[in-house]
């Protein structure tokens, strides 16, 4: 089985997540810039977390043959804070950069006037770079968050063919497959979206345009997530043929919109040695 975990932080994650995720089938990711889980000060933290994304992350990725690709943005959450806002204007000198291969995540959190402003101008920012936009949906207030995330993508200059809406579920499909969008579904350890009500949602609406996640990050979370998506929909009489669609081509598909795409990584990672200090964090 070849996976592909189109949303996943691991930035926050460790090298044994990098060993289990290879050895479960793993061999690329997408890494959404996001909130740190505490609020930033300054644009200047924006920079170094874009430039970490940008190189040391995809070097350990590699490390552990697992080709890593980025998505960056002003996350929805600190588009309320003005101290953030000015990483809006910065965004242009860093959506130019190879391994970018999508505006993201963006979206609405509160739905707040500040959410609506740099929605809006992150999706016109998709638009002129040539790139495709990750948005999450809210996870409060569900529907009503998709529905104004739908207009708002209509009004823009990037066609719905070129957005993946995120942290989908059951309640939120049906509009989300009606509006042309990519349909994304994050696969949760205790809450939300789980293996079982996964294969029920393809059951029901098929494996077209469906991307599963782990959205691993710094809370609890499961990186190997998309293994148990695969494995659930084999038992329930899905072929190999719809696992790798919708865990490996349809991911390359829509990341692919950038053409940024490059999945040459090597086909099994180089032996760890003890004395290799890369490895051990930069000692
Ligand atoms: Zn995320």
């Amino acid at each position: 089985m070849r996976i592909f975990d189109p949303h996943i932080h691991m930035t926050s994650r460790t090298t044994d997540d990098y060993e289990a995720m290879y050895a479960a089938g793993v061999r690329a990711v997408v890494e959404p810039s996001f909130w740190l889980g505490q609020p930033r000060t300054s644009p200047a933290s924006f920079f170094d977390y874009f430039d970490a994304l940008l190189g040391w992350e995809p070097f350990r990725a590699s490390q552990y043959g697992i080709a890593h690709h980025c998505t960056l943005a002003l996350n929805p959450k600190e588009a309320n804070d003005s101290r953030c806002t000015p990483v809006l204007d910065a965004l242009p000198r860093y959506l130019v950069k190879d391994s970018v291969v999508a505006v993201g995540e963006i979206g609405y959190d509160s739905m707040t006037p500040a959410e609506d402003t740099a929605l809006a101008a992150q999706l016109q920012l998709a638009a002129d770079h040539g790139l495709p936009a990750l948005v999450h949906t809210p996870h409060r207030d569900k529907l009503a968050g998709l529905h104004r995330t739908i207009d708002v993508i209509r009004e823009s200059n990037l066609p719905p063919d070129r957005v993946l809406l995120d942290h989908l579920n059951e309640t939120t499909v049906k509009a989300a497959t009606d509006s042309g969008c990519w349909l994304g579904f994050s696969i949760y350890p205790d809450t939300k979206m789980d293996e079982d009500r996964m294969v029920a949602v393809i059951k029901d609406h098929g494996t077209g345009k469906v991307l599963v996640n782990s959205a691993a990050d710094w809370g609890k979370s499961d990186p190997l997530k998309t293994r148990k998506v695969g494995d659930a929909l084999l038992a329930a009489g899905f072929t190999e043929d719809d696992v790798d669609q919708v865990l490996w081509r349809n991911p390359v598909a829509f990341y692919g919109l950038s053409g940024r795409l490059r999945l040459d990584v090597p086909d099994a990672p180089e032996p760890l040695h003890e004395g290799n200090s890369i490895l051990r964090g930069g000692e």
